[in-house]
């Protein structure tokens, strides 16, 4: 729903990555008091932490360390963006903004990336939504939106204080943001992959065609009030399934 008032119950998959995030961050993008609620993962009968919990606990560990090897520097966690845009306001809610060291015309400088951190069963998976054993099926909306929010931030005359944070580490506005993913997984053998999402003009046009089509279907729904849209790839998905008068219980169909 767009005003966020119906929310998906997280399914045990999304709590286990709550846990990771936790642990590796200090907080979840749903916030500390919202995670509370999900920190105990299922416990063995003797009341042992799992083999999952164990080796989660282990991942958000090897994270800690990766950031001092590959020397990033996390600025902020759990960062909100808000940019005002035309009659909207582009948001923005990421797991982490951290400073590593790029090469821009000639010098090294101090380049903001947005982390994002994913825990996964496995980091060769080739099936589902998140499959990044084949990162090139995935819809990267966030790697795309959120460096261009953070980029028009920067660029802007806009007060904002993770632009005030960025400025005091000598970040020049014109360097465009990077993000990586950080993916862990919990297989026997874990194993992580960090994927740097290469900000082209391509990929940048990209977004904006994709904001300029959200605010096209938002005025067309602001236009025809808002219509129910049952299809079972809608309904799937949506928090309201149960309340909603107009769901649609079949399963959607699956691409193969
Ligand atoms: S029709 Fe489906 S997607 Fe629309 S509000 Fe109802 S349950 Fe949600």
């Amino acid at each position: 729903m767009i005003d966020g008032l119906y929310q998906s119950e997280p399914n045990e998959a999304m709590k286990k990555g709550m846990f990771f995030e936790y642990l590796a961050l200090g907080n979840t993008a749903k916030g500390d008091g919202e995670f509370m609620k999900y920190i105990d993962l299922p416990k063995l009968r003797n009341g042992e932490p799992s083999v999952d919990e164990q080796r989660i606990r282990s991942q958000a560990d090897l994270f800690k360390k990766l950031l001092d090897l590959y020397d990033i520097t996390i600025i902020k966690t759990r960062t909100l963006l808000n940019y005002p845009s035309d009659d909207y306001s582009l948001s923005a809610e990421f797991d982490a903004l951290g400073i590593i060291k790029r090469e821009y015309n000639g010098n090294i400088v101090n380049t903001p990336v947005i982390i994002d951190t994913k825990l996964t069963k496995n980091i060769y998976s080739e099936f589902g939504d998140y499959s990044w054993g084949k990162p090139d099926l995935i819809d990267h909306i966030q790697a795309q939106f959120y460096p261009y929010i953070l980029d028009k931030i920067m660029s802007s005359d806009i007060e904002d204080e993770t632009k005030d944070l960025l400025l005091m580490y000598d970040i020049s506005p014109d360097i465009y943001p990077q993000f990586y993913y950080m993916v862990f997984d919990y297989k026997p053998k874990m194993e992580y992959v960090i994927y740097n999402y290469v900000q082209t003009e391509m990929r940048i046009k990209e977004a904006e065609e994709r904001i300029r089509k959200v605010y096209a279907g938002i005025d067309y729904f602001n236009q025809t009030e808002w219509p129910y849209n049952p299809t079972a790839e809608n309904c799937n998905r949506c928090g309201y399934v149960l309340e909603c008068p107009f769901a649609n219980q079949t399963k959607p169909i699956i691409n193969i």
